[in-house]
């Protein structure tokens, strides 16, 4: 078995397994005047922009401050270039070098850094174990660099040498780190850990993944542990994005020792198999999730009301009852409506699933979560019950 994230202990639907900042993003070209660059949260018509270009916009004078100091001071001078003729993928490449190289204050430290954590495969290797609980922004560095290391791999970087090559020149050529990139060593670098960067955001970054979605992302963005989770068709965990983080909850009791799974294209419940496979085929990806195993059927909401009696019969009409008013709960209310989804899970969900009306109870669970952590108030008790 491959890279993948297991769970230690029994999780209940709901539960919060973790909150990751996004290590790298970048706003799509039609976006940027409507968020922060630095924040990522939507402001539209109410930004400011960089005293020293027309692209990059701030919601405050501390973002533009904060975003300036950390990667855009280099990137300002060649940005309207990357806009232009770059893809969003090597934006993020470029945005990702110069998060990683600020994390070290010179180019040295991050050389030998980096080239530490390759060298040992931090978290690389099947056996070593990487606990969340320990997890903090910087080890998005080391996970970040032990991610896609492989010599057998060398061909699937050539295609991206010559743009890399180029990116290099406008990079160390007309950017501030002209001053800081002397050496040829770390020249070199800089073109390596590029060709590195945009492998990984090509195969795991969000906005890449998230090609068949109806509206195209308004930005795209590399957080490293989402990079650790393996695909299903019938995924157990979810993401949510609010501003610059990413929370990571369930959707189904998952027992301990289990792998957590999300996904990355409709799941089963909103496409049928046959258009999965074309999908994930176009990814050169071939599913076997139980969902495509078992040939799930996808999901419809009359069939699910419409169900005959069952043993959960009861247990899911009091829960639908109150369905619709979702919208007008108060966030304790709302609470209190997930734990009793919750609980209907864990006593139906192994023995019936896929069943119709499990299928719905899951979705709700979805509904009900994005409305508590739109909620301020709500997100806390939700962190609290983690
Ligand atoms: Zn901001
Ligand atoms: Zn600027
Ligand atoms: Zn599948």
């Amino acid at each position: 078995m491959g890279r993948g994230v297991f769970t230690k202990r029994d999780l209940q639907a709901g539960d919060l397994i973790g909150i990751e900042e996004m290590f790298s993003w970048t706003i799509m070209d039609e976006c940027k005047y409507s968020r922060c660059l630095n924040c990522m949260k939507e402001n539209y018509l109410m930004l400011i922009p960089c005293p020293n270009c027309t692209c990059a916009m701030f919601c405050s004078k501390k973002c533009l401050e904060d975003g300036t100091n950390k990667f855009h001071q280099y990137e300002c001078p060649i940005i309207n270039f990357m806009y232009d003729y770059l893809p969003s993928n090597f934006i993020l490449t470029i945005r990702t070098l110069l998060n990683v190289i600020n994390e070290f204050s010179t180019i040295k430290n991050c050389y030998t850094s980096c080239v530490e954590s390759v060298t040992k495969n931090i978290y690389g290797d099947e056996t070593s174990e990487f606990d969340f609980k320990d997890y903090k922004y910087s080890n998005g560095i080391n996970l970040i660099n032990s991610i896609y290391y492989d010599k057998s791999d060398a061909m699937a970087f050539f295609p991206y040498i010559p743009i890399i090559a180029l990116l290099k020149y406008f990079l160390i050529r007309k950017t501030k780190l002209k001053e800081m990139v002397i050496e040829k060593e770390h020249q070199d670098f800089i073109s390596e850990a590029m060709l590195l960067y945009t492998r990984i955001i090509q195969d795991s970054s969000y906005g890449s993944k998230i090609i068949f979605s109806e509206d195209s992302p308004e930005f795209q963005f590399l957080s490293p542990f989402e990079s650790l989770f393996n695909h299903s068709c019938n995924p157990n965990v979810e993401h949510w994005i609010i501003g610059k983080k990413v929370y990571f909850l369930t959707l189904k009791p998952i027992k301990k020792g289990l792998q957590l799974l999300l996904n990355y294209c409709p799941d089963f419940g909103t496409l049928p198999k046959e258009h999965r496979i074309l999908f994930l085929e176009s990814r050169n990806f071939v599913c076997r999730c139980e969902a495509c195993l078992k040939d799930y059927p996808t999901f419809n909401i009359e069939k699910a009301k419409n169900h005959k009696p069952k043993l959960y019969t009861r247990d899911f009409n009091a829960i639908l009852s109150n369905m619709g008013k979702i919208n007008d709960m108060t966030p304790k209310q709302a609470y209190t409506y997930l734990k009793q989804c919750s609980k209907f899970m864990e006593k139906y969900y192994y023995k019936f699933f896929p069943d119709q009306p499990v299928i719905l109870i899951e979705r709700l669970i979805t509904k009900i979560i994005s409305k508590l952590l739109g909620d301020e108030s709500m997100k806390n008790v939700i962190k609290k019950n983690k």
